[in-house]
């Protein structure tokens, strides 16, 4: 039993694209916490010391009375002393019956947070019941044309996703933008009064190295750099000693044909993102979590090496497994190594993955949403047992599928 979960692993975590191996030293800052069953958002806030809505918008949850178990939280610690958006001037707005904090940052196009630091409050809340309030303008004329904006999620948890949102003072879309070595998709959001919105996302994974990065982003001349810091995820190491000969199992020329095929539907980016809202669960409540997200792996002694690509779920063949936002089917038979496969492309490069599915309800092509049902677990392919594996991706980058339930990207509440 061990021998064939360590086989299924050796394949499968042979298999991944992983990027740089992991930092050794813990990046400063905020902290990051698992959540455990028993938590609470409210529990959390008062352990930490920080409020629930620091901890809701830190983390851009789309319901602060929603958290899942294995769901890494970034407990902010005090004061960030990096704000991508510096404020040298500002305006007093006084407050309007219906008022909403996201609604005023998205008017005047500046943070929550830089509007709560410039009110010398921490929630919402207290904001709202002043009567007028400061709202801090960004420095428009420090980026060159045609750049007016270009705000980043700051600090990103390893295996979780972050956005970049960019405002051109023009609508030619001649945008392109890499953040560290990952080239960036944009998508247009909206028009705004001086121009013309783009957001992207920001993809690391489990064992993306720790520290800052480089996003930027070209436009015409103009050329705009930010900083955002990679902070460590937590993430257990399994240390796996492979028996002699077991290395064989890694051999490409099993492995490496359907590798090529997948990497080639993951590399293919169809524009127009199509989900709306957060990610439901791909099975029903009540099935534990047998695997998690991010763990990583290293062989014989050696560096860490990959880690596992998605999160997966013990449940009995036949279980239903549902579409987890809407989406085009792109891929949907049976594969040699992970067994019964559908891929779902939901636009912007974002992919959803089973693996090992018994029966396979859909076919290329066809469109799918939020819980059709798509397939039944199953233990087809490589797998000992009854599971399944919900693999989330971003370009060929194997993201937290965890993030995207409880989170709406573009951070649009
Ligand atoms: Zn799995």
């Amino acid at each position: 039993m061990w021998q064939r979960r360590l086989l299924v692993w050796v394949l499968l975590g042979g298999l991944l694209l992983t990027g740089p191996g992991t930092a050794a030293a813990e990046a400063p800052g905020p902290r990051v916490h698992i959540v455990v069953a028993g938590d609470t958002l409210s529990a959390l806030a008062q352990r930490y010391g920080v409020t629930v809505e620091a901890i809701a918008a830190a983390n851009r949850l789309a319901d602060p009375n929603r958290i899942v178990v294995g769901q890494r939280l970034l407990i902010p610690t005090g004061e960030n002393p990096r704000t991508t958006s510096a404020t040298a001037t500002a305006i007093t707005y006084v407050l309007q019956p219906g008022d909403t904090l996201p609604a005023l940052a998205r008017r005047w196009q500046v943070s929550p947070a830089d509007i709560l630091r410039a009110n010398g409050v921490t929630r919402a809340s207290a904001l709202l019941t002043e009567p007028e309030i400061v709202i801090p303008l960004p420095t428009r004329s420090a980026l060159p044309a045609p750049f007016v904006q270009v705000e980043a999620t700051e600090n990103i948890i390893q295996g979780q996703t972050g956005v970049v949102f960019v405002t051109l003072s023009r609508s030619e879309a001649d945008l392109r933008g890499r953040f560290g070595d990952v080239p960036l998709v944009f998508a247009r959001e909206r028009r705004t009064p001086d121009g013309q919105r783009f957001w992207a996302l920001l993809p690391t994974t489990a064992i993306t190295r720790t520290g800052e990065y480089a996003l930027t982003v070209w436009s015409g001349d103009g050329q705009v750099v930010r900083t955002v810091v990679v902070l460590p995820g937590a993430y257990e190491t399994q240390h796996i000693v492979l028996p002699p000969g077991k290395g064989d199992l890694l051999a490409p020329d099993r492995t490496r044909p359907e590798l090529e095929r997948l990497l080639g539907i993951w590399g293919t980016v169809s524009p127009t993102p199509q989900w709306q809202g957060r990610f439901r669960f791909p099975i029903a409540d009540g099935f534990r979590q047998t695997s998690p997200y991010g763990t990583k792996r290293s062989y014989n002694g050696g560096p860490v090496s990959s880690f596992h690509a998605g999160t997966d779920w013990g449940a009995p063949e036949g279980t239903p497994v549902w579409a987890p936002a809407h989406g085009t089917v792109v891929l949907a038979e049976m594969l040699d190594v992970r067994g019964g496969a559908v891929i779902i492309d939901h636009g912007l490069g974002v992919t959803s993955n089973f693996w090992h599915l018994s029966r396979i309800d859909v076919r290329p092509g066809d469109r799918v949403a939020p819980g059709d049902v798509i397939g039944l677990v199953g233990t087809t392919g490589l797998s000992t047992a009854a599971h399944l594996h919900w693999e989330l991706r971003v370009g060929t980058l194997a993201v937290d599928p965890l993030q995207w339930t409880e989170t709406h990207f573009p951070y649009l509440r």
